[in-house]
Formats: structure tokens, sequence, C-alpha cells
């Protein structure tokens, strides 16, 4: 499925990336104990066991929720699904590793041969998975400053990953970046796990190479940048490896193949060991647990529990509700906000087929699109409020965009009733009664207004009917002074301009 190169790509340096994943799944317990599996955990070694920290005698017992979320994980990348696939030992030394090795997959991993479609400036590619395979994670060491030892904390022992392998389908630190969003969106809305880069939750190693002009295959060598922890230091990683390699082989040398780290501090990379002195993981099949055999019943009860996936939603968003492209992606990028919105959205056509008729409802769902993305997002980002629990309901919301459009309040009275509705939750018709923010569209009331103005502010409305525009402005100004800015300005203009012209 790789694209076919052009003349153009084959006279220039072309990027080639390719990247391991690790994903954690969220589960009550680790992949082998019942010992719980708590990223947030912040207290050292309270969720361990004997087990996750290998005391003699103990075995290894498959944790089926995290089989399902694994295969079913498989399957939103479209990669099949083996009947048969098996665990083996890799072994490494490292204190974090109580048991000497992590049970891997090796031969016969879980998921192989799927893809992810993204989307870069308009044009879809499709980046191939190699595979997917089920293992668990080491602990973490800990050298706290000033102490003259390490520590060891095996609370992150045993908890259940998905690695994933794509093939070398990358071209550029966009698209690199557009496939973890998408590969993240999709562990998001299966249910699978946070998938959050900065709590570690999402892990990825991006191996990169530069084909020089000219070359038809591979490079021979593969640079791998351990230590990213955000989207934005992929994105920076990448392309500080892209442009050293471009250097080094405008230099007529072959970059040296190695693992480099990336330091946040001085956005570069440094070199963490060479591939040369690489381990010899010495695997051999894991005695301890049985070959897994998926029956046809409980694929097909995984594939049948898949919800829609980001890139179905993202389809059916543009298609039904006509909203512009930079919407419909920042909404699909946040689940639980596109759930919210739907259900505003839901209230709206309710109202516009059984209510008012007259209302144009795409009008209406565009305007909850802005609410939603911009001031609504802003208040639950910087409280930190899941969308479905916060005290604005959907109802609630779909009123609001109602009332502006109704005239009844203006655009800045309705941002503070969202931020009051935020705070103490209730209905905005009320909260606009309590906060007396309510729009002045009685046509007699804004007659009289006017009237005052138009008598008190003679030289004005000489200049105006004199020509000057701009007097206008003023005059509409000195209206809603005496409307204590309440005046639906619409109403306001219309009846000014109506009253200047007699
Ligand atoms: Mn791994």
């Amino acid at each position: 499925m790789q694209s076919e190169n052009t003349t153009e790509d084959l006279n220039t340096y072309r990027p080639i990336i390719g990247m391991e994943i690790h994903v954690q799944l969220k589960t009550k317990t680790k992949m082998f104990c019942s010992s719980p599996n708590n990223p947030d955990e912040t207290k050292p070694n309270t969720n361990i066991c004997e087990v996750c920290t290998s005391q003699p005698g103990t075995l290894p017992v498959i944790n089926k929720e995290a089989l399902r979320l694994g295969v079913m994980l498989g399957m939103a990348l479209h990669c099949e699904i083996p009947e048969y696939s098996k665990f083996d030992r890799k072994h490494y030394f490292y204190p974090d590793l109580p048991k000497g090795y992590q049970i891997t997959q090796l031969d016969q991993p879980m998921a192989k041969n799927g893809y992810i479609d993204i989307e870069v400036n308009g044009k879809i590619k499709r980046v191939r998975i190699n595979r997917a395979h089920l293992e668990e994670d080491a602990g973490k060491n800990m050298h706290p400053e000033g102490l003259p030892y390490s520590l060891v904390d095996y609370n992150r022992a045993g908890t259940p990953l998905v690695e994933i392998v794509t093939e070398p389908d990358l071209e550029s630190a966009e698209e690199a970046k557009a496939f973890l969003h998408q590969l993240r969106d999709i562990v998001r809305y299966i249910g699978a796990g946070s998938a959050d880069m900065e709590k570690g939750t999402m892990r990825l190693e991006p191996n990169i190479s530069v084909r020089k002009p000219g070359e038809s295959t591979l490079p021979k060598y593969k640079v791998e940048v351990k230590n990213i922890n955000s989207f934005k230091f992929a994105e920076q990683a990448i392309n500080y490896e892209i442009a050293r390699h471009i250097e080094e082989l405008k230099e007529g040398k072959i970059p040296k193949q190695v693992t480099m780290g990336w330091n946040e501090k001085f956005n570069k990379t440094v070199e963490q060991r060479s591939k040369e002195e690489a381990n010899d993981y010495r695997y051999f099949p894991e005695p301890d647990l049985p070959i897994l055999h998926f029956s046809k019943e409980f694929l097909e009860g995984v594939r049948d529990s898949i919800p829609e996936l980001p890139e179905a939603k993202r389809k059916r968003f543009s298609e039904e509700y006509a909203l512009p492209i930079a919407d419909v992606d920042a909404l699909i990028d946040w689940k639980e906000l596109n759930e919210f919105f739907e259900e505003v959205v839901s209230e709206l056509q309710d109202w516009c087929e059984n209510e008012d008729k007259t209302k144009d409802v795409k009008v209406l769902i565009k305007a909850a699109a802005n609410w939603c993305l911009q001031d609504f997002a802003a208040l639950l980002k910087t409280a930190h409020v899941d969308p479905l629990e916060s005290k604005v309901t959907a109802q609630n919301l779909s009123q609001l965009v109602r009332l502006i459009d109704q005239g009844k309040i203006s655009g800045s009275a309705a941002k503070q009733v969202l931020v009051e509705m935020f705070a103490k939750g209730g209905e905005p018709s009320r909260i606009v009664e309590d906060l007396g923010l309510a729009q002045v569209s009685d046509e007699s009331a804004i007659a009289d207004a006017i009237a005052k103005v138009i008598a008190a502010n003679e030289k004005a409305v000489a200049d105006f009917k004199a020509g000057q525009e701009k007097s206008f402005g003023f005059l509409v100004g000195m209206a809603m002074k005496e409307l204590k800015g309440k005046g639906n300005p619409q109403v306001v203009n219309d009846l000014l301009r109506k009253k200047l012209a007699e």
C-alpha cells in the first residue's frame, strides 16, 4: 500500500518514520494478577502483590478484560486477529523488572496487518500497522535528588500494555502527529485507555531515517528516539532528527544507528546508547501461561461492542451538521465534549421541529458548536471538569443558544450567564432574570429612549443628516446608555435609522 515514489520525491531528501507505541489499558487489575491498575496512584509500592513483585512460587493468571480491550483495539486498528496467539518471555536485567523478564508476545501477536487512515493537508494517507501485541509494563526506577541510592516503585509493574508497531510509512513530523492524534482518539473512543502522553499512559518511540536523493531502497540505518512525553516534543524530536540526518548525509556521512533521548530542556536529542551493544533478550515461550485461543463467539462479541470510531464520527459530523472542518476536528478530538454537543443538537432539533418551525436549525447548531468549543471548553479546561459531569446540562446550553437567537439576551450577557451556570447550575432564563440581563427588545421602550437621545443631541443629529455616518454610531451609543446596555442592538439600530430619516 506504500505510495509510489514520484520523480520529485527521488530528487529530495525523504524522511522515513516508523512508530512503536505503548498504550496502557484501563483495567481494574493488572495483566497477570489482581493488584489494582491505577496510573494515578502516587504512594509508591501500594498496588503490588506477590505475583507482580515476583515472589517464589507465584504464577501469572491472564486478565480477561485486558484481552478483550486489547483485541478490541486490534480490531479498531483494522488488524487481523488470529485464532491462536501466545505469550513469550523477554529477558533483560534492570531493577524495575522483578522477574528478570517481561511477559510479552514475540512471534504470535494477538493482532497483525492493520492500518490507520490519517488526513494531512486534505489528503488521506494510509499508515500500515505491522502488529499489536499484549504485554506487561515494568515498574519505575526513581532517583530522588540528594540521595546516594535509587528507589524502585512497583505500582506500574505488571500493568497491561498493548504495543503497536507501524510500518515506516510516515514521511514528516506533521504526518506523525496526525497519526498519534488519530490513534489516541481511537483508544479513547473504545474506552481502552486514557492515552495521555503527559501521564505516560501512551508512550511512543519513533524510529527515523532519511533517504538520499536518488535512493529507492530503505536507508541502512535507523535512529530510535525515547523519552518523548507530549505531542509537541514528538514533533520537535522528529524534526530535529530529520535535520540532523540531512546535514550528515550532505557531508557524505551515514548517521550512526543509535538510540537517542529527547532532552526537553535543551530542545535536542542526546545519544543514549548505540545499537551495536544491542541486547540479547533470549526469548522463549512463556511456560506458565496457556496458548490463547479466541473463539468465534468471543471475537464476534468484541466486534459487536465497538462503538462509533473517530473516523466514522468525523464523516458523520461533517455531513449532518454542515460545520467547518476546523470545528469538526476540534469536536472529534474531545469525545466527551462531542457527546455533550450532540445532546445539545438534539434539543435544538427538537425545538425547531416542534416549537418554532421558522428557525434554521443549521444556524443554531453552528452557534452551539461555537459555545461548546470556545467559552464552555475554556471553563471545562480551567476547572479540569468532564463535559458530561459539569453543572451545565445540554438542555441548559441549548436554551442559552435559543435565548440569544431570539434576541432575549446579548452575546456578552450570555457569556455571564454561562459562567454563572457553570459555577452553580440552573436554567439560563432564571439566571437572566436574577442577574437582570434581559435584553430590551420592546419597541416602545426603545422608541422612548431614542426620542430622548434625539432631543438631547441636536448637533449629532444635524451632523448625521449632513452625511456624517460616524454620528450615527455616537447616537446608537447614547441610546444604549439610556437603555442601560440592555437594548437589543438590532432593534435600536433599525428604529434610530427610521426616526432620523423622518
Ligand atoms: Mn514493549
